[in-house]
């Protein structure tokens, strides 16, 4: 059990409410971080481990995502401790739904995370009687299902086509290795693809693919289509490369789109690209950005390259009560100008100010919150 007061800080939690459900055994805690830049928003994760403390920390990384993307709300996460995977999923649902019905929606509105599926953002409209009530349902609800219409990976290329531009490297004809091939990383590969990329690697937790002359997207997409993480074996006709392998074979850009963690010094050091772009979120330790950054590697940090699903929610949270179905071309145009004009500042800000992306990122978000907060005279001007 974390202590809740230990979390506070100079930025927030604002607010933490935990509440429960004997019938349902339902136990769950909103954490809303900071809100000087607008309403407390970030998605709701289910599992069996979940905690204060986590949630706490995840709500923050909301405060500056939405900051360094400069769209006006502010962090929040919601979690709720329990198996997504339970008989008993729904009952829970309703009742974190109607125990959270004082903050939703005037201060928090559900969204996607582990756990929770597009189907569940639908159910919790349905209890509380409120299309305003959470984001990320079917297009059928006239929602913005960001997975299925993969923002974050289109992001993602999007973001390494700029980057590329700005650092002489034109995509077009260059290699490209790409960690996970879930949500994000499938939706990149396809992307990378049309930019005239050539992926070069793909990999899920079935193995890793290499082939230097290129890979069929066409074929590859089409069977992950069907089967999902086992492309990769059917693709190969079932002999794989070594998880790991694709993040150091030759390649101008990397990806990591998978897990968090998998960058430490050692496999920083046999990087071969020039450009990574984070699309898990934290794959890179400190120890590693630091010898990227001293290695001349350029590094897209994640909260800026990852930040598609972000865009998208703005989006679902604008069509909330809106009669029209939101236009995924829009939505993707806009996720394109934002995260490259981003993804360009931060790069030029790690440049001018000598520091790793990661810090530069964080600061400019830290100074549009302290800016808000400022001006909300929320602390001393
Ligand atoms: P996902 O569950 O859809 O896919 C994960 C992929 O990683 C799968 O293909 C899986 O097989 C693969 N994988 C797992 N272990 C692996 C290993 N050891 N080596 C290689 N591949 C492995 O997840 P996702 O939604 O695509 O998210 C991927 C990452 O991106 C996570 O870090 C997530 O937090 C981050 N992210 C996702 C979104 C989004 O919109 N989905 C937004 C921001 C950040």
């Amino acid at each position: 059990m974390s202590d809740v007061l230990s979390l506070m800080d100079q930025w927030g939690p604002e607010k933490v409410v935990s509440v429960s459900h004997t019938r349902t055994g339902m136990k769950g805690v909103l954490v809303i971080d900071n809100t000087a830049r607008g309403m407390g928003k970030g998605g709701t994760r289910m599992s069996p481990t979940v905690t204060t403390g986590e949630v706490a920390r995840l709500a923050r990384v909301m405060t500056w995502k939405w900051a360094a993307v400069d769209l006006f709300y502010g962090g929040a996460k919601a979690g709720i401790v329990g198996d997504p995977t339970g008989r008993d999923k729904e009952a829970v649902l309703r009742a974190f739904a109607r125990a959270l019905s004082n903050e939703v929606p005037a201060e928090y509105v559900f969204g996607l995370d582990m756990g929770l599926t597009e189907d569940d953002a639908a159910i919790i409209q349905d209890e509380l009687g409120d299309r305003g009530a959470a984001v990320g349902t079917d297009s059928v609800l006239g929602g913005v299902p960001y997975d299925r219409l993969g923002v974050t990976g289109y992001g993602v290329a999007e973001v390494a086509d700029a980057l590329a531009a700005r650092i002489g490297l034109p995509l077009a004809g260059a290699r490209v290795a790409i960690q996970g091939l879930g949500a994000v990383g499938s939706a990149a590969v396809r992307r990378f693809a049309e930019l005239g990329a050539t992926v070069v690697a793909v990999s899920s937790v079935h193995g890793a693919l290499y082939d230097p002359a290129g890979l069929d997207v066409e074929r590859l997409s089409r069977l992950h289509a069907e089967f999902g993480d086992l492309a990769v074996k059917e693709y190969a006709g079932g002999v794989v490369q070594a998880l790991g392998s694709e993040l150091v074979v030759p390649a101008e850009v990397l990806v990591p789109a998978a897990l968090q963690d998998v960058i430490d010094e050692k496999v920083a050091d046999r990087i071969t690209a020039r450009l990574v772009v984070e699309g898990a979120n934290l794959p890179t330790s400190p120890a590693a950005q630091r010898v990227l950054a001293e290695r001349g590697v350029v590094v897209v940090p994640d909260f800026i390259a990852n930040a598609g699903g972000v865009v998208a929610a703005g989006f679902a949270m604008d069509a909330r009560y809106s009669a029209f179905r939101p236009d995924a071309e829009v939505i993707r145009a806009s996720v394109s100008t934002k995260l490259r004009e981003n993804a360009v500042r931060v790069y030029e800000e790690s440049a001018r100010r000598g520091v790793t992306s990661h810090e530069a990122a964080r600061a400019l978000a830290q100074e549009r919150v302290l800016a808000a907060m400022r001006l909300k005279g929320r602390v001393a001007s």
